[in-house]
C-alpha cells in the first residue's frame, strides 16, 4: 500500500531533499509551503506527478490549511521553522512560529490519525549553554536557553523540541515522536532560495571575509540528513528518540583549506588566515549578524552521530565532498562569482 508523509517547509533545503527521497522510495507527498506562488519552481525540482505530490499553503502561525494538508497522511516530516543568518528585531519572531508551528502540526496530525511524527529539531536543542570549551555531545545533552552563548535561533529550537515532547507526553495519544538534530548542513544547492547553513560556504567562495574567525560546526550534508529523516520516520521501536545528525566539526579555517585544495582554480578569493577574536568582538559592535557569533570563538561543539549509526544503520559521507559539491553547485548557478 503507498504510504502518505506531511513534510512541512516543502520549499525549504532540507525538505526538498526528503521529499525527493520520499518520493523516488514510492511515497505520496504531501508539502505545505507559505506561499502556493512556489509550487511550479517545486514541481520542477522536485520531480512527482500531481498524485503522487500535493501541495498545500500552510503558515506555522495560522490554522488555515493545516487539516487539509495531513488528511490521508499516516506520518509527518515536520521540517518548517524559521532559520535565517540575520538576527531577528526580537527572538520572539523566531521563537513564537517555531514553537506554536510544531504544537500545531502536532495537533492536527493527531487529530488526523498519523503515527509517526519527526521533527526536524538541531544540534541547537543540544549543544548550547555548556561552557566555553571543548565539548562532544549526545542526544542526552539539551542545551541550556539561560547560557550566554544563546542566540535566538538556538533557543527558538530548544524551546520547540521540548515543547513538542511535553504536548507529546500529555497530548499525544498513540501517535509516536521522534526528532532529528542536524549539525550544520551543506551539500549542493538548487536553487537560489537556499538554506541559511551555506551562506559559510557562499562567503569564503566570495571573499566576503577577510580572514577565518575562530569558530567551526560538525558539517553534514543534507542528502544524508534527508535519508535520516526517511530512516527516522520508518524504523520500528524508535518512538520518543532524539538522533544526533552530525559530521565531524571542522574549523571554518579548515574548509577553507578544503576548498583551496580541492577547488584551486575556483578558490582565489577564499581566505586562508585566522581572524583574531578581537577584531571578530570589535566587528561585532556594529554588525548584529557577527554578534551571533562571537560565543562561538574558541569552541568545540562535536556531536556525536553514533546512535543513528547503530540504531538506524545511517551512513555519511565525508565533509569534503558535501563542502566541494555545496561550493561547485554555488559556481555553477552564478550565486557567487570566483
Ligand atoms: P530553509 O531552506 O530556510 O527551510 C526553512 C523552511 O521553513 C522553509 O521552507 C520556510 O518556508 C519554512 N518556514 C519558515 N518560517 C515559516 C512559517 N512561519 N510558516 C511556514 N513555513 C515556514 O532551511 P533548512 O536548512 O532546510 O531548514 C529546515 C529545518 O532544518 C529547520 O527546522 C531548521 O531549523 C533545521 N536545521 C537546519 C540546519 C542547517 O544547517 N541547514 C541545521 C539544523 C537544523 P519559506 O520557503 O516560505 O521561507
Amino acid at each position: 500500500m503507498t504510504k502518505t508523509v506531511l513534510v512541512t517547509g516543502g520549499s525549504g533545503y532540507i525538505a526538498g531533499f526528503t521529499i525527493r527521497q520520499l518520493l523516488a522510495e514510492g511515497w505520496t507527498v504531501h508539502a505545505t509551503v507559505r506561499s502556493l506562488a512556489k509550487e511550479p519552481v517545486l514541481r520542477q525540482l522536485l520531480g512527482g506527478t500531481a498524485e503522487t505530490l500535493k501541495v498545500f499553503a500552510a503558515d506555522l502561525t495560522s490554522d488555515a490549511g493545516w487539516e487539509a494538508a495531513v488528511a490521508g497522511c499516516s506520518h509527518v516530516a515536520h521540517v518548517a521553522s524559521p532559520f535565517s543568518t540575520n538576527a531577528p528585531k526580537h527572538e520572539d519572531d523566531l521563537i513564537v512560529p517555531a514553537r506554536e508551528g510544531v504544537l500545531r502540526a502536532l495537533r492536527f496530525a493527531r487529530d488526523a490519525g498519523v503515527v509517526r511524527f519527526v521533527q526536524t529539531s538541531s544540534v541547537a536543542a543540544i549543544a548550547y549553554g555548556h561552557g566555553k570549551g571543548v565539548h562532544r555531545f549526545t542526544e542526552k545533552d539539551w542545551t541550556d536557553v539561560n547560557g550566554p552563548d544563546v542566540y535566538a535561533y538556538v533557543k527558538s529550537k530548544t524551546i520547540a523540541e521540548r515543547a513538542a515532547r511535553d504536548w507529546i507526553a500529555v497530548e499525544g495519544g498513540a501517535m509516536e515522536f521522534v526528532s532529528v538534530n542536524p549539525s550544520a548542513v551543506l551539500g549542493p544547492v538548487w536553487n537560489d532560495d537556499f538554506s541559511a547553513s551555506i551562506e559559510v560556504v557562499k562567503q569564503l567562495l566570495s571573499g566576503a571575509l577577510p580572514g577565518c574567525p575562530d569558530i567551526g560546526f560538525g558539517i553534514v550534508d543534507v542528502r544524508d540528513v534527508a535519508d535520516l529523516h526517511v530512516r527516522a520516520l520508518t524504523a520500528p521501536g524508535i518512538a520518543g528518540e532524539r538522533f544526533i545528525a552530525a559530521g565531524p566539526f571542522l574549523k571554518l579555517i579548515d574548509v577553507a583549506r578544503i576548498l583551496k585544495e580541492r577547488l584551486p582554480q575556483q578558490s582565489r578569493k577564499v581566505p586562508t588566515r585566522g581572524l583574531p577574536d578581537w577584531l571578530v568582538r570589535f566587528s561585532a559592535l556594529f554588525n548584529p549578524m557577527i554578534r551571533q557569533i562571537t560565543g562561538e570563538l574558541g569552541n568545540i561543539r562535536d556531536a556525536s552521530a553514533d546512535h543513528a549509526f547503530v540504531v538506524l544503520g545511517w551512513k555519511t559521507r565525508p565533509p569534503e565532498d558535501s563542502i566541494v559539491d555545496c561550493a561547485r553547485s554555488l559556481i555553477e548557478r552564478g550565486v557567487v562569482k570566483v
